[in-house]
């Protein structure tokens, strides 16, 4: 086979008198087995001839489509016609990334272009490109071996030059990692792992990666792939904008029916439910949808061996679906269970350490981890982290704006401050009293909505409130949330109540837990405030966490978080107060849509005054403590278990 080819040229052109009716260029190897009409064959087929997978490798050698029967279907799909895009969500192991690598050396061989590699970071993305791309996809195969130069000097900690094409890595936390080449298939690994972007303005590393791909318009490839996370996660938001989400359908080695297998197929004994038993005697099984024929794992591997993609809306064979359609997007969800590498028991003991029943006190995190880890699915907590039960638990007998009085003569408290919510059409408020100490015990003494900012102004300033040995307090400072439409009243009150009322506004990520800002004029207008105001910005993060953390202290330890008796306290006060939800992947407090939380709010900016104030250095006075044997004589009265410590025990300890 002849591969030198003739260039003819305009003689003018050439230099040096040269000549002629044209010369001969020689290609270099690489390109000559590029530029070979070759047979096209399937990745998968491919990857059976051609693919080695390296030492690191959980099954090192030759690939065999056998081993994981869900991935070829991935792997040709992703080299249908028309096919540019695939987003992956799988379960961790499922070997996904072997996958990506696989297709990658496909493309090296068979559809070469510059190539790029995101991971989430910079160390991960150095580790990759040794491991996985030098010693895991390229020395180990002879075919992709022969595009190597030889020369160490291709190799870089980000970069491999191949002898037709390289292959970048850049990682998703700086984007001038991202900038300037043209990229022919980039892959996005762990997608869920990227950081979030911050702001508007700035750009995320997946629509900064894929403007490379805009030089190879028809012939790019672009591989998203995650474990999933949150529903907001990148993966799962990639899935939803795929025009197709193909689904694998397992076939009964029994009856020969297809089904996807879902979790609640899976068996165990009614009698156990001991988790290391279950996984040591391999008690898990699946149950046949169609017949009931139970599956013990090696059924499970036959019957994914005998499996296929489908669209799980017309119930058309991908491949099918593929030609028909030609989707542009495509995407798959990949369940741990279809793994030979997963037992059926694994499954069933990872279910049951996430349930609070058979789960230790880490349950919800093994629930998260069912969830994403093994059904492959995103994690909603919509659970509440705080117990309902536990909050009205923390009930005492005191009535509604009663101050806890002192003990033995001890006052406790060392003063009054409220948060204020503000909503359109009424102010959600709480008056919180703290006892003395870093351990900050706190009251509720009143809890409401005002309808009017002079009910709430009588509320807060137009009286005092008392224990139950007629001791006076009143609310020292009001933290009032003064974003909203109604900040120009509440701009008004503030320069009418100096020193007691602090305009507030929420904000995350500020680098102190509060803030001051010099307002000069009212919103949106040339008018000036007389005097001004200054507006206290609140990093919500810290104080939210500081609530929380109060709400856990057990009632009747230090720190503990009171409420006044149970049937004066507004009557969604304990569910208000479960709604927000910390989110770790996103490491912030989370509001599901369409709860309430005025209440958790106001809490939060009252522990912000008491904190502006730094009430927890407050010394308690120091007070003659009656002669011992009075102490002793006196009953507990009335007024000791309506205000007292610990109410209600007092009686019965
Ligand atoms: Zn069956």
């Amino acid at each position: 086979m002849k591969v030198a080819c003739k260039v003819v040229i305009d003689p003018k052109w050439v230099p040096g008198g040269h000549v002629g009716d044209g010369f001969t260029i020689k290609p270099c190897k690489a390109e000559r087995k590029v530029l070979r009409k070759r047979k096209r064959i399937k990745p998968s087929e491919w990857a059976e001839k051609h693919r080695v997978l390296g030492q690191e490798s959980a099954l090192p050698g030759p690939w065999r489509n056998d081993t994981a029967p869900y991935v070829t279907g991935i792997l040709d799909a992703a080299y249908a016609p028309g096919v540019k895009e695939v987003d992956w969500c799988a379960a961790p192991q499922v070997g996904k990334t072997e996958a990506v690598n696989t297709l990658l050396g496909y493309s090296i061989d068979r559809d070469p272009g510059p190539a790029m590699l995101v991971y989430p970071d910079q160390a991960t993305a150095k580790h990759n490109i040794v491991k996985r791309i030098r010693k895991g996809l390229l020395e180990p195969s002879p075919r992709l071996s022969t595009y190597l130069t030889g020369s160490e000097d291709d190799f870089s900690s980000n970069r491999i030059n191949l002898q037709h094409m390289a292959i970048y890595t850049a990682w998703a936390k700086s984007p001038s990692s991202l900038a300037n080449k043209p990229i022919k298939i980039i892959i996005f690994d762990e997608v869920d792992k990227y950081p979030k972007v911050s702001s508007k303005k700035e750009t995320g590393p997946i629509p900064l990666g894929e403007k490379r791909l805009r030089t190879y318009k028809w012939s790019s490839k672009n591989f998203k792939i995650s474990s999933p996370t949150i529903p907001g996660g990148e993966i799962w938001q990639a899935l939803l904008g795929a025009q197709v989400v193909f689904q694998y359908y397992v076939r009964c080695p029994h009856c020969g029916s297809y089904q996807r297998m879902h979790f609640k197929q899976f068996r165990m004994p009614e009698d156990v439910r001991d988790t290391e038993r279950i996984e040591a005697e391999l008690l898990g099984w699946y149950e046949c949808e169609n017949m009931g024929c139970r599956w013990d794992d090696h059924d499970r591997d036959k019957a994914v061996q005998l499996g296929e993609y489908r669209d799980p809306v017309s119930g058309v064979e991908m491949f099918a679906y593929l030609k028909v359609h030609r989707p542009r997007r495509i995407g798959f969800q990949t369940p741990a269970w279809l793994s030979r590498f997963v037992t059926l028991s694994e499954v069933v003991s990872a279910f049951l350490k996430g349930t609070k029943e058979h789960g230790g006190s880490d349950w919800k995190e093994m629930a998260k981890d069912f969830k994403n880890g093994y059904e492959a699915e995103p994690w909603e907590d919509f659970h509440v982290q705080r117990d309902e039960d536990k909050i009205e638990a923390m009930c005492d007998e005191r009535p509604r704006m009663m101050v806890p009085g002192p003990i033995d003569g001890l006052p406790r408290i060392a003063g009054l401050v409220a948060g204020v919510d503000t909503q359109d059409k009424s102010l959600p408020y709480v008056i919180v009293a703290f006892g003395y100490g870093k351990a900050e015990e706190s009251w509720r003494v009143r809890t409401g909505y005002a309808l009017t900012i002079s009910d709430l102004e009588e509320i807060l300033w137009g009286q005092t409130y008392k224990d139950a040995e007629g001791n006076e307090h009143r609310v020292e400072l009001v933290f009032w949330d003064a974003m909203g439409h109604r900040t120009k009243e509440i701009y008004t009150v503030a320069t009418q109540r100096r020193g007691r009322m602090l305009p507030i506004r929420g904000r995350v990520n500020i680098n102190a837990p509060l803030t001051f800002s010099d307002i000069e004029y009212f919103p949106k207008s040339k008018i000036k405030i007389p005097g001004g105001v200054k507006l206290v910005n609140i990093d919500t993060k810290f104080f939210k966490d500081d609530l929380s953390t109060a709400l856990s202290v057990e009632p009747g330890d230090p720190g503990g978080f009171h409420l006044y008796n149970k049937d004066e306290m507004p009557h969604d006060y304990a569910a208000q107060m479960c709604a927000e939800f910390f989110d770790d992947e996103l490491q912030a407090w989370m509001q599901p849509s369409g709860r309430k939380v005025d209440y958790w709010d106001c809490e939060v900016y009252a522990r912000a005054a008491w904190y502006h104030l730094g009430g927890s250095n407050r010394e308690p006075p120091k007070i003659q403590r009656k002669p011992k044997e009075q102490i002793k004589q006196k009953q507990p009265t009335q007024s000791d278990i309506l205000g007292g410590w610990r109410p209600g025990w007092f009686g019965t300890r």
